[in-house]
């Protein structure tokens, strides 16, 4: 058995073939022997294949696949079994549904809203997750870096909360195309953003966290703005303070390694002077 999903079919152009032609009609065939189909068939099929059944899985008029039997028997299936197979695939198509909808409000869940980075719900079982392995042994280290936009409300205040959002945002893509899949980048919550780090010692993840600073400090943000009918664009620097923290050296669980990152940031960052990376000193 296998399932064709509409825009992964076996012909190039989608409306060839027997699937194409139950695309195209939205209807189920039957073939009793390969002299039927062999003529329009263009989709991989087994060599000795003659009987075959296609049916569409349909949901709200969307064909969300195409069910493809086929038998190396003759006349291997009848009228009757073909309505099974129809019946057996609108249920098919609701579990599709089902699943779609799930896939989706679980990727919603895990995200914030403003920035689509992760959030903090995410972060922390990802957190505790890494914590597990570091237990097992299966992992060795873990890193974590939090940081904190420096001065954020005089932003808001000077720009309007729109602006501050939108800095929010660059700042989050920034984080992720340098980050990429070295960590995993999340919105902590308000100004703030955390990077969780895997296999990573506290030494690189100070590294990451200075080039991370950079990112931030070196290049201007840019809002655009329209007022009256004309747009213009206003460049605004910001900077960022940074702690980082790392296990299992700094900590035995996740909590104790957000507040000792989170200690650094305020104490090693913050209070000396904000824009620079501290690190978690016991
Ligand atoms: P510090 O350098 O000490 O961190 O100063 P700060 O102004 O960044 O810190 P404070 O905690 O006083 O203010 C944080 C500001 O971040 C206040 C709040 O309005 C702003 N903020 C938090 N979440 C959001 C948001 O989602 N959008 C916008 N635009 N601003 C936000
Ligand atoms: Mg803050
Ligand atoms: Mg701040």
């Amino acid at each position: 058995m296998k399932l064709i999903k509409p825009n992964d079919l076996m012909p190039t152009n989608k409306n060839e073939g027997i699937s194409g032609l139950v695309l195209e009609t939205g209807k189920s065939v039957l073939f009793h022997s390969k002299n039927k189909w062999k003529s329009i068939a263009k989709e991989f099929l087994p060599e000795d294949a003659e009987s075959i059944i296609c049916v569409p899985i349909v949901r709200s008029n969307e064909i969300l696949g195409i069910l493809l039997l086929s038998s190396t028997k003759k006349r291997a299936y009848e009228k009757s079994q073909l309505m099974i197979v129809d019946i057996l695939c609108s249920h098919f198509a609701i579990a599709i549904e089902n699943a779609r909808h799930y896939e989706e409000t679980k990727a919603k869940s895990e995200r914030c809203a403003l920035t689509k980075l992760y959030n903090y719900r995410y972060i922390e079982a990802k957190l505790n997750e890494e914590f597990s392995r570091l237990h097992n042994g299966s992992r060795d280290l873990l890193s974590l870096i939090i940081l904190d936009i420096d001065h954020f409300k005089k932003v808001n205040d000077t720009y309007g909360h729109q602006s501050g959002n939108e800095i929010l945002c660059e700042l989050a893509d920034r984080l992720t195309n340098l980050i990429d899949t070295a960590g995993i980048a999340a919105r902590y919550g308000g100004e703030e953003f955390i990077v969780l780090m895997p296999d990573t010692s506290k030494e690189d993840a100070i590294g990451w966290a200075e080039l991370i600073r950079q990112t931030i400090a070196n290049r201007p943000f840019i809002l655009k703005q329209t007022i009256d009918g004309r747009s213009s664009s206003t460049k605004v620097y910001i900077t960022a303070s940074i702690g980082v923290a790392a296990a299992p050296d700094d900590a035995d669980d996740s909590l104790a390694l957000i507040r000792h990152a989170d200690r650094a940031l305020y104490v090693g960052a913050k209070q000396a002077g904000r824009n620079r990376v501290a690190e978690y000193v016991k």
